[in-house]
């Protein structure tokens, strides 16, 4: 069993760590709230009070965190501290530009490193069921997978460093362009005198289907875990969407890729998080489009 660090304890890394207790790994756990450290402690993680105690002894570290300039300024601290060879992983959702400088800090320190972003939001850290998307070297890759295991159900290697960063991010823009098309489809259906259930039984079966329809649809009756039953309390929150959706329109334009509904998309979501809706579950786009539609 591996000895780790895990830096950033909040709704995603809090219970990526008590998965790795479960799982029989030593772990001990930094974040800046004190709170998140006192659940990380019932939870079997010895908690830390800086990055320096936490990395003690440790042969790996994985840091959650918000975005790409927290993660590099964390592995700047990291790579001044920790022994060559510790195998450093992100699993945070960051910029492709960031992760590649992160990997960078990683080598010139002679560390193993991997980018491993993650779907399946808060239920899929609870349960332990997230997807991996990781992009590093082979054999790191190879030495890592028991860790993720832990974590997650699905672990997919997608290429060097990096990769799994430019996976998530080409996933997610597709994830807001269906959620939108869908949304747009059902409020359509409405004027037209559809009913959800008629026009979710035809597309679910039909070329229409998708995940956003089928697991996650956006109005309440179809699909009863999905979020619209219940107010639409994410899940995964429309400030979440709308941080992908940047990352993916900033990696379009820097990668020279012509990307006309991701950036639609974009301009959808921050018109979605304007109007009040950033702790919203992303689905509720469906009731934006409706208002504009001029409907009750
Ligand atoms: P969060 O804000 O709940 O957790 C981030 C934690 O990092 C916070 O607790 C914060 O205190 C801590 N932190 C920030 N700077 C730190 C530092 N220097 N040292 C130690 N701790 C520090 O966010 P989250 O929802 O857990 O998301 C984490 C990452 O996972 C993000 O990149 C997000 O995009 C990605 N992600 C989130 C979800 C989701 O549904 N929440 C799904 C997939 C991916």
């Amino acid at each position: 069993m591996t000895s780790i660090g895990f830096i950033g304890l909040g709704h995603m890394g809090g219970p990526m760590a008590a998965n790795l207790v479960k799982a029989g790994h030593t772990v001990r756990g930094f974040d800046l709230s004190p709170p998140l450290l006192d659940e990380a402690r019932d939870k079997g993680v010895t908690p830390c009070s800086s990055l320096a105690e936490t990395v003690e002894g440790v042969d790996t570290v994985i840091t959650m965190l918000p975005a790409g300039k927290h993660v590099l300024s964390v592995w700047q601290e990291l790579v001044a501290t920790v022994p060559s060879a510790t195998l450093l992983i992100d699993c945070s959702t960051i910029d492709i530009d960031s992760a590649r400088k992160a990997h960078a800090m990683a080598s010139e320190k002679g560390c193993p490193s991997l980018d491993a972003p993650v779907s399946g939001g808060t239920g899929g850290a609870a349960a332990g069921t997230l997807t991996f998307m990781i992009g590093g070297d082979q054999s790191v890759f190879t030495k890592a997978t028991p860790i993720f295991e832990a974590m997650g159900k699905r672990i997919i290697h997608c290429g060097d460093a990096t990769a799994g960063q430019a996976a998530k991010i080409c996933n997610n823009m597709i994830l807001g362009i269906s959620m939108i098309a869908v949304g747009e489809a059902f409020v359509l259906g409405e004027k037209l005198g559809l009913s959800h259930q008629a026009l979710y039984d035809v597309a679910s079966v039909s070329s229409g289907q998708c995940w956003s329809l089928t697991t996650y649809c956006p109005v309440p009756g179809p699909v009863p875990a999905s979020p619209a039953n219940n107010d639409y309390k994410p899940g995964f929150a429309g400030a979440l969407m709308l941080k992908d959706l940047k990352l993916s329109q900033e990696a379009a334009e820097t990668a020279g890729a012509t990307t006309p509904l991701g950036a639609k998309a974009a301009e959808l979501y921050q018109l979605f998080n304007e109007l009040g809706n950033a702790d919203k579950d992303f689905s509720g786009i469906i009731n934006m489009l409706r208002e504009k539609s001029g409907a009750a």
